[in-house]
């Protein structure tokens, strides 16, 4: 193990110096892939130093969502703390379960999650837990949810049609999730949204009235912290008084931006956030730890143990349910995720977390401002938000990445909103400084002067 350990520092420093020099990794074709890295598994095994020539060779060509030029959705950077707390997750290796098999680290989990229910403005009996990422925190509130409505279901299954709401603006899970859970993709009705991406409360009190009148059973309404493309904050306060009136869980999908609850200057996105009856949030998007790091937490915590309680007596033979986690996850076996969440705001604290969340808008109120003081550019997005949208002297926006990519220059992607499509810069990356989103901007013109114009002018 020991030899193990000196060959990641090994590695590690080989990633490093990488980062620096070449930041964006040449992309190997797929058709090359197998070609030019050994990949294959064989009978036989390989001598240490073969191995640590191929790991060397992979790490080479795998992209660098650390480094300076990585500007790609919706997480970068890494945070010394907080990949110290994973590393340490791996080499403890606990299961989450049982107190019995984590021991501390329960006690790691709970007070991560009781902070983060304490932030969200949740009264004491909430509770929480780690799901293996966003969509599965979505997930998770939208099962309890539905056996909020009707606690039959979860022995019975459904009896009628039920529905949910969500804006066209939200992220993709819901609908899949909707069909992962007998819900069916059919009854998710998408409300409309304003120019600038946030859900329409009329509209979603109209769509719920209408579905009442079709017989339907309305019951959940899932708001955006930050919405996938354009980052807009739909207003909870506003879309939480339709839930009261037609009695709806609401849940807050802050995968991306909820981490918003760290900062006095943006928390007021997500005002009325105490009223909601969940809230997720990405620790490894806004908050930058290593991926994954989701977080749900619920006002109901009878319902979380309702929704994943499963008795098992192979498994919980010691200590009560409030630290026996498998009580309420999606899981069985379940990686210590909590750690590294815990280690980083162990060290930095709930200010240093503050800073890091308003840090990526100061990066991106840097981009915004270059983007609307150029004329070259057309700005898409808009305030309060850490997705920076725009083209470049009219260049298809899948063109110009997909081109910044292939010649190692940057990586960042493209989305669309409204039939526009544009370029998405992303700061959320809290490490990089003003002059790395300016070398990004100097970057970006100068590959086009050298290789794109032509494509501009056809
Ligand atoms: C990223 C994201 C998700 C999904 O999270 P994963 O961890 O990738 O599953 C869900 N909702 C929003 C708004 C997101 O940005």
């Amino acid at each position: 193990m020991q030899n193990d350990i000196a060959l990641f520092s090994e590695l590690c420093d080989i990633l490093f110096e990488a980062e620096k020099h070449q930041s964006v990794a040449k992309p190997i074709p797929t058709s090359q892939l197998y070609n030019q890295l050994n990949l294959s598994l064989n009978a036989e095994g390989s001598l240490d130093n073969d191995l640590k020539i191929t790991l060397k060779e992979i790490i080479k060509s795998t992209p660098k969502t650390a480094s300076k030029s990585f500007f790609n959705q919706l997480f970068g950077g890494r945070i010394g703390k907080a990949a110290l707390g994973d590393l340490l997750a791996v080499m403890l290796n606990n299961s989450m379960y049982t107190y019995k098999v984590a021991g501390p680290q329960v006690g790691v989990e709970k007070q991560v999650l009781k902070n983060i229910c304490k932030l969200a403005g949740y009264k004491s009996d909430s509770d929480g837990t780690f799901a293996p990422g966003g969509s599965m925190s979505n997930m998770m509130a939208l099962i309890m949810a539905r056996d909020h409505k009707n606690e039959d279901i979860r022995a019975e299954g459904l009896k009628k049609q039920m529905t949910l709401y969500t804006s066209a603006a939200s992220h993709y899970s819901i609908s899949k999730n909707a069909a992962l859970t007998g819900i069916g993709r059919n009854q998710v009705r998408l409300v409309n949204t304003n120019g600038n991406g946030e859900m329409l409360a009329d509209h979603l009190d109209e769509l719920v009235q209408k579905d009442l009148n079709d017989g339907f059973e309305p019951f959940f309404v899932n708001a955006t912290a930050g919405t996938t493309v354009l980052g807009a904050f739909d207003d909870i306060e506003l879309i939480s008084k339709v839930c009261k009136k037609y009695q709806l869980w609401l849940h807050v999908d802050g995968a991306y931006c909820g981490g918003v609850i760290f900062s006095s200057k943006y928390k007021h996105l997500v005002k009325g956030l105490e009223h909601s009856d969940s809230f997720s949030v990405n620790a490894h998007k806004m908050l930058g730890t290593p991926l994954s790091c989701s977080i749900i937490v619920t006002q109901n915590k009878a319902q979380l143990h309702h929704s994943f309680s499963n008795e098992a007596d192979y498994l919980y033979q010691t200590d009560g349910d409030d630290f026996n986690l498998g009580k309420t996850s999606l899981q069985c076996g379940r990686r210590n995720d909590g750690l590294k969440i815990w280690t980083l705001w162990k060290s930095v604290g709930t200010n240093g977390l503050e800073q890091i969340v308003d840090k990526q808008f100061e990066m991106a109120n840097i981009a915004r401002q270059y983007v609307k003081n150029n004329k070259d550019y057309t700005l898409y997005s808009f305030e309060n938000s850490i997705s920076v949208c725009f083209n470049y002297k009219d260049i298809p926006a899948k063109e110009l990445c997909t081109a910044l990519y292939e010649n190692s220059e940057l990586m960042v992607g493209f989305g669309k909103f409204n039939n526009q499509e544009f370029v998405r810069m992303v700061t959320i990356n809290s490490v990089l400084e003003k002059e790395d989103v300016l070398a990004f901007f100097r970057t970006l013109e100068a590959f086009v002067a050298k290789h794109m114009l032509k494509i501009s002018s056809t």
